[in-house]
């Protein structure tokens, strides 16, 4: 891909300053509408990542952003030291929303993960009377929750673990969509394990979708054995598989959501947990907190991006064009697609190396037509635009993806 002398200054400006903790396309980007983003030179591109679904709702949406300003310009921050007339309102709109008792507000999704392995340990101690600092926590092979030291201490990723040990304890990894292996870890140490921990969708992996009826399965499984069932909604929430939740698509209701990423639209860090009293309420004053966790901006901003959500009718959608998009794919006659999978407008192609050519050069090819989209674990193409995006842009955007495919 050529890039111009502009975009490079750029490349190499964050080369020489930057940490090296990312490996981006060689785009750089400077505008967005929509599902729309522009670079520095103004070429136009479809946005197929929406930032790891954070925006769902579509670039700069006008809502959100009048939400923004208007609290900008008002109250920005009080830390949690004082009340103030934003969080309570959110509060009970979120709760609401989704239908808890309570929520913790947090910044990112790590944040919200790192809360839930606290709120489920602490938990498993008062309330299951698991015997002090022996609880576990389950989780699958294959995740990803975040960047912390606990959380990549229960990835099975070298790249996410790999030279950050020690490890935290009290974590245990079986394998994804495999019923059989929970129960038996359940029989075996039911007693002391506090929580499970899944996703709903494996968005990192590569969007590995279970099978039909394991979501429920394993809730089925929780509760016998008296284990909290926490769904890591992060990436899979707030409409982006074809509903306002992933596990709704199985009608089941988890102890604790995590949701982050779009519940601010993309426009700042908001990420929350929900469950209901008998656990929140573990944990007390003084006991967990962020500076910036629920500040009035976080809050208007996400009830916003909420409102948005609701009034645009984006679970149904990313239900309807979900449909086209992977009906489009199929058609697509490639040596290059293994198989395509997803859910709503989380979708993804396994790539079959071709000719020397990989999933990279596919991303790189279809930069060059005006697609953006990021490998996953080398072999995998994740497609996420913006829910908002209109079938017809989707039907152009199908295209790009076909010409890349065929004429690399
Ligand atoms: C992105 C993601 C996270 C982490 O969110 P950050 O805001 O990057 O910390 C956690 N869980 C899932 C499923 C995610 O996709």
């Amino acid at each position: 891909m050529n890039t111009t002398k502009k975009t490079q200054q750029f490349i190499d400006q964050e080369a020489q300053y930057g940490a090296h903790n990312y490996h981006p396309l060689p785009v750089v980007l400077s505008k967005g509408k929509g599902a729309i983003v522009w670079d520095v030179d103004g070429k136009k591109y479809f946005d197929f990542l929406s930032a790891y679904s954070a925006v769902n709702q579509g670039h700069c949406h006008p809502k959100i952003v009048e939400a923004l300003m208007d609290q900008a310009q008002t109250l920005c921050l009080t830390s949690r030291a004082f009340y103030n007339d934003c969080l309570g309102p959110f509060e009970e709109f979120i709760t609401k929303f989704f239908g808890y008792d309570k929520v913790l507000a947090m910044n990112s999704g790590a944040e919200a993960v790192e809360t839930a392995l606290k709120l489920a340990r602490r938990w498993g101690y008062v309330r299951k009377g698991i015997p002090e600092n022996q609880a576990m926590i389950v989780g699958c092979q294959g995740n990803f929750h975040g960047r912390t030291i606990s959380i990549v201490s229960l990835s099975t990723d070298p790249e996410s673990y790999g030279g950050f040990g020690p490890f935290t304890p009290g974590l245990i990894k079986i394998p994804y969509n495999d019923i059989p292996a929970l129960e038996k870890v359940l029989e075996a140490d039911g007693h002391r394990i506090a929580a499970f921990l899944v996703e709903p969708i494996q968005g990192e992996a590569g969007v590995f979708v279970p099978d039909e009826g394991y979501l429920k399965r394993c809730a089925e499984l929780c509760k016998k054995h008296n284990i909290l069932f926490i769904a890591d909604e992060i990436q899979t929430g707030i409409a982006r598989t074809g509903k306002m939740l992933c596990c709704d698509h199985e009608g089941i209701r988890p102890d604790i959501v995590l949701l982050g990423k779009a519940l601010s639209g993309g426009v700042l860090p908001v990420s929350v947990v929900l469950a209901d009293d008998d656990i929140m309420l573990t944990i007390k004053p003084g006991q967990h907190g962020s500076t910036f966790g629920g500040f009035p901006l976080a809050c208007r901003v996400a009830v916003a991006a909420l409102t948005v959500v609701k009034e645009e009718k984006l679970a149904e959608r990313a239900e309807y064009l979900g449909r086209i998009f992977r009906k489009e794919l199929e058609k697509i006659n490639s040596p290059m697609i293994g198989l395509i999978r997803g859910k709503g407008l989380l979708n993804a192609i396994v790539v079959k190396p071709h000719d020397g050519k990989e999933a990279w050069d596919v991303c790189l090819k279809m930069a060059e037509l005006g697609l953006i989209a990021k490998p996953t674990h080398k072999h995998i193409i994740r497609f996420a635009p913006p829910l908002v995006i209109t079938e017809e842009e989707l039907l152009q955007a199908v295209e790009i993806i076909k010409t890349a495919l065929e004429t690399i």
